[in-house]
């Protein structure tokens, strides 16, 4: 049986993670669950999987916890999710946690020797080589269960990485691939909250409606499988069924298909080395008909260069890029500034920034702290 903690056990990724297991409860146990507000989803779950602890980061929910499982360890607040992420006593971790806060529980993990689930795409962008040095000097592995690099570690499953040509992202496109860019400045976050293909939660829904998610993934790619990132490109594939490509030096092309459901890369990031027979819906390509593709609009979606921008610079931009993502996306969502300031913003943080060549773990608890600042100097000044 493999011993599961799920960080993030009540959001999309969370709950589809659990789904999974359930349909094979033979060869998982869940011993430790953590989620940010929704306690009755948390408590539903710790009492369904008799899990050994759990943590609510709302500290104003703990005694709702206590009194509805008095038998069971709860922490509460950043602390406690710490703690939970240091846990040594599990096979693998899941990381579910949405944003730029998801990093420091991901390097609890890999300092505590566990292999990692990685959801939390935001922690390889904050910290990539920082994490890339700690999992080799603590041999711990980071199994991606985000479709595109999943897609790509399968491609990637036996092969030479020096014969790599390039890897090829795909993307949807998002919701306003086909709007005309003059009418960006009346999106409304209902319009950036519908995706066509995928259903996930609300910062990367509104991360695809911009296309920094496929920025933040091609960072993430450039971490995870050490490929330079000249060698990594973006296109546009509106029906989502190829999930990611790669080149080989003698122009050979490797793809992974499938339906749209996080649930198959998922159960492959728990099941790895093998593909377990579970099938979740065959895919029909004489249903699907065509798969179209096109390059990316870098006009319309200034998102994806100032990802790249931020990663040929390197060192501590990438922390900059996303935590000034995080904040734009959250006063977004808050109905506090305009679809279309949310790369203005970025850029305008990255464009204050002091380059720091290699970011520990403080310069970027500092880069968060200062950037966050410029933000909301920037939201009183321009956009009030
Ligand atoms: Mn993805």
């Amino acid at each position: 049986m493999k011993k599961i903690g799920i960080l993030g056990s009540t959001g999309s990724i969370g709950t589809q993670t659990l789904e999974v297991i359930d349909k094979q409860p033979e060869k998982y146990k869940i011993l430790y669950l953590t989620a940010k507000s929704n306690v009755e989803l948390l408590c539903k779950q710790a009492k369904k999987y008799n899990v050994k602890t759990i943590c609510i980061l709302d500290k104003s929910q703990y005694s709702y916890c206590k009194n509805k499982l008095p038998n069971i360890e709860i922490y509460s607040g950043r602390d406690g999710l710490l703690k939970v992420a240091s846990i040594n006593k599990i096979d693998l971790m899941i990381n579910a946690i949405v944003g730029g806060s998801g990093m420091e529980p991901t390097v609890n993990c890999i300092k505590s020797g566990v292999d990692v689930g990685l959801s939390n795409k935001e922690s390889m962008v904050m910290a990539g080589d920082y994490i890339n040095k700690l999992c080799k000097k603590k041999n711990v592995k980071i199994f991606p269960m985000d479709s595109e690099h999943s897609a790509i570690w399968q491609c990637l499953k036996g092969e030479q990485y020096n014969q790599i040509n390039k890897l090829i992202l795909t993307g949807s496109g998002g919701p306003f691939r086909t709007k005309s860019i003059k009418d960006f400045i009346k999106i409304k976050k209902e319009d950036a909250l519908q995706h066509p293909n995928w259903e996930m939660g609300k910062k990367i829904t509104i991360d695809s409606a911009t296309m920094m998610n496929k920025g933040l993934e091609v960072i993430e790619a450039h971490w995870l499988f050490n490929i330079p990132i000249e060698k990594i490109e973006i296109i546009i594939h509106p029906q989502s069924i190829i999930h990611s490509l790669v080149e080989f030096v003698d122009g050979s092309i490797k793809a992974q298909l499938g339906i749209p459901d996080m649930k198959i890369p998922i159960q492959y990031a728990l099941s790895y080395p093998d593909h377990d027979s579970i099938l979740w819906e065959s895919l029909d390509l004489a249903k699907v008909k065509t798969l179209t593709f096109e390059s990316p609009d870098l006009e319309k979606f200034p998102c994806i260069r100032l990802a790249y921008d931020a990663i040929k610079k390197g060192g501590s931009f990438p922390v900059v890029l996303n935590i000034a993502n995080d904040e734009a996306v959250d006063l977004f969502l808050n109905n506090q500034i305009k679809f279309i300031n949310i790369p203005e913003i970025i850029e305008s943080a990255m464009k204050q920034h002091t380059y720091i060549s290699n970011p520990n773990l403080n310069d970027i608890e500092d880069i968060t702290n200062q950037t966050k600042k410029l933000i909301y100097s920037k939201l009183e000044k321009d956009y009030r």
